[in-house]
């Protein structure tokens, strides 16, 4: 079958020959400043080890990562939505399918299930009465989250990403399928949100947590942001748990994860258990995690088919550079992935209702 096949099905609302068509195509910048450049890989090589290494990094340090970010998505978000639509995250593929299957299924709908299944597992409540009304997604990419949980809940729904070319497209998506009364972008930092204490009763963050430079102010902000009895939802990319007796991973998988940093503008990886011991620091409750890995083992095989189609090929090289590299790193996630090294983790809590 034709590797062009693997596109899933876009939902009409994204549809590139929407509103704005163009705008994602005709904003894709080529590469980096040279400058720049030498200045964000110094970052990395600052910024990679597989342990907590935000105490090490200055906030200059933050900003030069964060500019990378948003280059990043600023370069690449033309591409992925052309072929994969509006969603940029992991789908949710029975587990123990054979990688054949990676023609068949319907993507589109994977990343559709994705969402469905990590709020069952969350229990966000459905009824009318206790579901959530205020909604931040926390690293939005072009919206596709925003918009699923603002329909799927009646919610109002903020998106912040550190990308102006995502919120622009999220924003004009938005407008084209008649949700602006109630959705709506903004390009601002996770680690310092423009929003008062209290103000959402669901904070969502899908695939955007590992690029957080330091997981503690993340997580402090995620709950200044959430009000009294509200949830958490964080659905990201781990490094497996450290052994009995083991100070740090074995050097090849540092190697292996300084590669994807390299590729995808990101800061120190860390275990799962970080995010859930940070919760139970900051005093949340029903605090869990889980390990979805089984879930996900056929959407980089899928992502690599679907770039060596026409459109990937060609998008590729229309985004320039820095996507390129993205491509070419996706190798390191299946390889991670396969050795037990990358784990796809969701940790969700509730922050309590303050006694009076
Ligand atoms: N959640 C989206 C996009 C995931 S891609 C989806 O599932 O479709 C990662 C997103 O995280 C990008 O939009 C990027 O801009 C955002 N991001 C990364 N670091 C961020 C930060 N410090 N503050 C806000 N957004 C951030």
């Amino acid at each position: 079958m034709a590797a062009a096949t693997l596109s899933p099905a876009r939902p009409a609302a994204v549809s590139t020959s929407g509103v704005d068509s163009t705008l994602h195509r005709s904003s894709i910048r080529p590469t980096l400043p040279r400058l720049f450049q030498h200045r964000a890989s110094s970052l990395r090589a600052q910024s990679l080890s597989s342990t907590d290494s935000a105490k090490a990094l200055s906030n200059d340090t933050f900003s030069e990562l964060n500019e990378g970010i948003a280059h990043f998505y600023d370069s690449s978000s033309g591409v992925w939505e052309d072929i994969w639509g509006e969603h940029m995250h992991h789908g949710y593929y029975d587990p123990g399918l054979p990688l054949q299957a990676a023609f068949s299924v319907n993507h589109g709908d994977a990343q559709v299930r994705m969402i469905e299944e990590s709020l069952k597992w969350a229990e966000i409540p459905e009824e009318v009465d206790s579901r959530p009304q205020r909604i931040i997604d926390v690293g939005c990419g072009i919206g596709g989250s925003s918009r699923h949980l603002a329909r799927k809940y009646g919610a109002e729904v903020i998106g912040i990403t550190l990308s102006p070319r995502q919120a622009q497209r999220a924003t004009s998506i938005t407008s084209a399928a008649g949700l602006s009364s109630k959705v709506s972008f903004q390009v601002a930092d996770a680690l310092n949100q423009p929003f008062p204490d209290s103000h959402f009763d669901f904070v969502w963050s899908m695939e955007s947590g590992e690029h957080m430079p330091d997981k503690q102010k993340f997580m402090a902000e995620l709950v200044r942001v959430t009000r009294p009895g509200g949830r958490i939802l964080i659905v990201t990319w781990c490094h497996r748990e450290l052994l009995a007796g083991e100070e740090s991973l074995k050097p090849n998988e540092e190697e292996l994860l300084k590669r994807i940093c390299d590729a995808y503008y990101l800061p120190a990886w860390c275990p799962a258990s970080k995010y859930t011991s940070l919760a139970h620091s900051m005093g949340l409750q029903d605090v869990k995690s889980d390990d979805w890995t089984q879930y996900i083992t056929l959407f980089w095989p899928a992502v690599i088919l679907s770039a060596f189609s026409f459109r990937g090929i060609s998008g590729l090289f229309k985004s320039g550079w820095t996507t390129i590299k993205g491509a070419l790193a996706m190798y390191y996630m299946v390889k991670g992935y396969n050795s037990g090294l990358i784990k796809f983790a969701l940790i969700t809590a509730r922050k309590p209702i303050l006694e009076s």
